[in-house]
């Protein structure tokens, strides 16, 4: 690992100063799980010249329920949220998104924001450096994407951004999509669908450089409602989904009023399912309309060669994940 000044931020007015007024790149550090191993791989196109610790600032590691919904700060870790009675109870999909992330330890010190904001895992991208020389792909400025010549089993069915297959690994970004979440910075209120872009580098976030999540906020919906979360992973610990989905309702009459489903890890950004979605209004949620969803979803998907198999895998997930929210 390269040198760089850490410092502790008091405030998070202080630590946006920090990283305004840093001599060269700064980045913000939370649990460190994902940044400390981009820094000790040397990934990024500019090593930062600072990082910014935000556990030093008191009050944004608190989960509060209002009549707005459930607030989350930034700081609160996804062991948290897993163990919260009352995300359980309201909002088990994110409870279980979070419960299914990474490991106990990871779980311990990983953080809500970072866990939404956090690198991809594309293996050319994440090479280490000091193995061989750097990889640079075109996410890392260079010309081409390895991927897709080379090994992309576990990359996006559904197409590239910028050339680059990488998927977005995040658990716990569909859940807080399904939940149509909005996300408070020091800068502005993002709706979450706005929120992830993932771009040249370590950006996968429409954050600004000098921008910090300070908390999230779930709404509870007015009328009766249900979420879910499920995930495939070749591990049941510390690994990564395949394939993740989850999805959130409102009913009236046994009908649904409103759906939000969400896939991740089969496109660079958190994907929508909004032809299933809109497919689900009007009816009642069961085997056959969560079947129908399943289809829709994946109807649009261009699988790369080695990749097809994760076109049932997401279909089967958006029809389970609905399953599960049959009251
Ligand atoms: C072995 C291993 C397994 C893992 N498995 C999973 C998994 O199964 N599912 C999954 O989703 N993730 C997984 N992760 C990824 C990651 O470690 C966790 O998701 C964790 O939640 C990241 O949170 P953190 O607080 O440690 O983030 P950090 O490493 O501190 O930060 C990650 C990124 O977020 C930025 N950031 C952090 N906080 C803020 C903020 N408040 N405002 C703006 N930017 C911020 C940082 O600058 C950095 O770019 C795994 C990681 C490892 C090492
Ligand atoms: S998928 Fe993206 S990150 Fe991976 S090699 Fe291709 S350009 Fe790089």
């Amino acid at each position: 690992m390269k040198s760089f000044k850490h410092i502790d931020a008091a405030s998070v007015e202080e630590a946006v100063s920090l990283l305004q007024e840093s001599e060269g790149p700064a980045y913000v550090i939370a649990g460190g799980s994902d940044l400390l191993g981009c820094l000790k791989d040397n990934l990024w196109m500019e090593y930062p010249k600072a990082i910014v610790n935000l556990k030093t600032i008191p009050g944004l590691d608190t989960i509060s329920v209002d009549e707005d919904g459930l607030h989350i700060g930034a700081l609160v870790t996804l062991t948290k949220i897993a163990e919260s009675e009352t995300v359980k109870e309201f909002w088990p999909g994110l409870a279980e998104a979070a419960r299914r992330t990474a490991s106990p330890l990871l779980r311990n010190i990983g953080t809500i924001a970072g866990n939404i904001c956090q690198e991809n895992r594309c293996w050319y991208y994440r090479y280490p450096d000091k193995i061989g020389g750097r990889i640079d792909c075109v996410r890392k400025g260079g010309k081409r994407c390895l991927a897709v010549p080379g090994d992309h089993r576990y990359h996006s069915i559904f197409g590239a951004v910028n050339k680059c297959i990488a998927v977005n690994p995040s658990d716990t970004a569909p859940a807080l999509i399904a939940l149509d979440a909005t996300i408070k910075t020091t800068k502005r209120t993002i709706p979450i669908d706005e929120f992830f872009s993932a771009g040249m580098g370590a950006q996968s976030t429409t954050l600004d450089r000098d921008e910090i999540v300070t908390e999230i906020l779930v709404p509870r919906p007015a009328q009766e409602w249900t979420n879910a979360f499920r995930k495939i992973a070749f591990r049941k610990s510390i690994d990564f989904a395949l394939v993740n989905c989850a999805a959130a309702l409102t009913f009236a009459d046994g009908k649904v009023t409103s759906a939000r489903i969400c896939l991740n890890g089969v496109h660079n950004n958190p994907r929508r399912c909004v032809e299933s979605e809109a497919a689900l209004i009007g009816k009642p949620l069961n085997e056959a309309t969560a079947q129908e969803a399943g289809e829709l979803a994946v109807a649009e998907a261009k699988p790369l060669l080695q990749n097809g198999f994760k076109v049932p895998m997401a279909k089967t997930i958006v029809i389970d994940t609905l399953m599960d929210c049959v009251k």
